[in-house]
């Protein structure tokens, strides 16, 4: 289900991990912890190998060195795919798919039933609270060719969620979408967060998303460069571009459920003094 108990096993563990296609290294060592109830963000200029990242996490990019826990299970022993759940990036449905809303989403219930055993009344209810958590409820008729970009994206996150998966991976779930769906994309996610989803998001627009996450994991030339919290990730920023002669100050309200900041890091610029963040 999409809580697990806390002091459970990290969801993902690498250790200086690398990923990359045949003997092409383009993720190296990444040092990286995702413990249940996570929300983490992340980021990096394109190319940076965000995408080789997650790829390689789940098996669909060459796992070149290190280690990869999944569940506490190292990853080439690991058989439980349907714990993970994945949406892909710049991934849309083919004009070409003639199926409804809930029957595509009806996809994510097949790895949990013997092929031989049809759908029952449970699995019908999951897939429709999937398309109700991704506010298409009233689409689930609906041909998904006629659906556009962003309903398309919301139908393929309701797939994912209709499999129960104990964390979600999404690739720029909000990329290239119209702006009205993007803000539904981001509803969405806050939604999942609050009943304790635990998320890896990759993702450019972390305006949409910074008030759900609670951590920030950036990734330059294949490397981490910053992983830590929203707030540190804002002073991370600031002392890149404010330099020497700048003094900032920044302070970062928290949920009090030690899980990281309920709004933004309050930026107050031109201050002395010392960093609270
Ligand atoms: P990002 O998601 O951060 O934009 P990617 O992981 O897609 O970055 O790409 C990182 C690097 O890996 C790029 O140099 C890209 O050309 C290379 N790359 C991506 N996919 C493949 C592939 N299937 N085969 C070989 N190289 C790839
Ligand atoms: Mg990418």
């Amino acid at each position: 289900m999409f809580v697990t108990e806390p002091g459970s096993s990290p969801v993902l563990r690498l250790g200086a991990a690398s990923f990359g296609y045949s003997d092409q290294v383009v993720v190296s060592h990444v040092d990286l912890s995702v413990d249940p109830g996570d929300v983490v963000a992340l980021l990096g200029p394109n190319g940076s190998g965000k995408s080789t990242l997650v790829r390689g996490v789940l098996g669909l990019a060459d796992h070149l060195g290190g280690d990869v826990e999944m569940f506490g299970v190292p990853r080439d022993r690991f058989t439980d795919h349907t714990r993970i759940g994945y949406v892909p990036q710049r991934h849309s449905l083919s004009a070409s798919v003639r199926a409804t809303a809930e029957e595509v989403v009806a996809v994510g219930r097949l790895p949990h039933r013997p092929w031989w055993r049809p759908a029952s009344a449970t699995d019908a209810s999951i897939v429709r609270e999937a398309l109700a958590t991704v506010g298409l409820a009233d689409r689930a008729r609906t041909d998904v060719a006629t659906l556009s970009g962003g309903q398309q994206r919301r139908v393929l996150i309701a797939r994912a969620l209709a499999a129960q998966p104990d964390v979600l991976v999404m690739d720029e779930p909000t990329a290239g979408v119209d702006l009205a769906s993007q803000h539904v994309l981001a509803d969405v996610l806050h939604r999942l967060a609050a009943r304790g989803t635990t998320m890896l998001i990759v993702t450019h627009e972390l305006e949409a998303l910074e008030l759900i996450v609670n951590r920030i994991v950036c990734l330059r030339d294949g490397v981490i460069d910053f992983d830590g919290t929203p707030a540190a990730y804002a002073a991370h920023e600031l002392a890149h571009e404010a330099g020497r002669h700048h003094h900032v100050h920044v302070t970062a309200p928290t949920r009090g459920d030690g899980r990281g900041p309920l709004r933004s890091p309050q930026v107050v610029r031109g201050r002395t003094g010392g960093d609270h963040a």
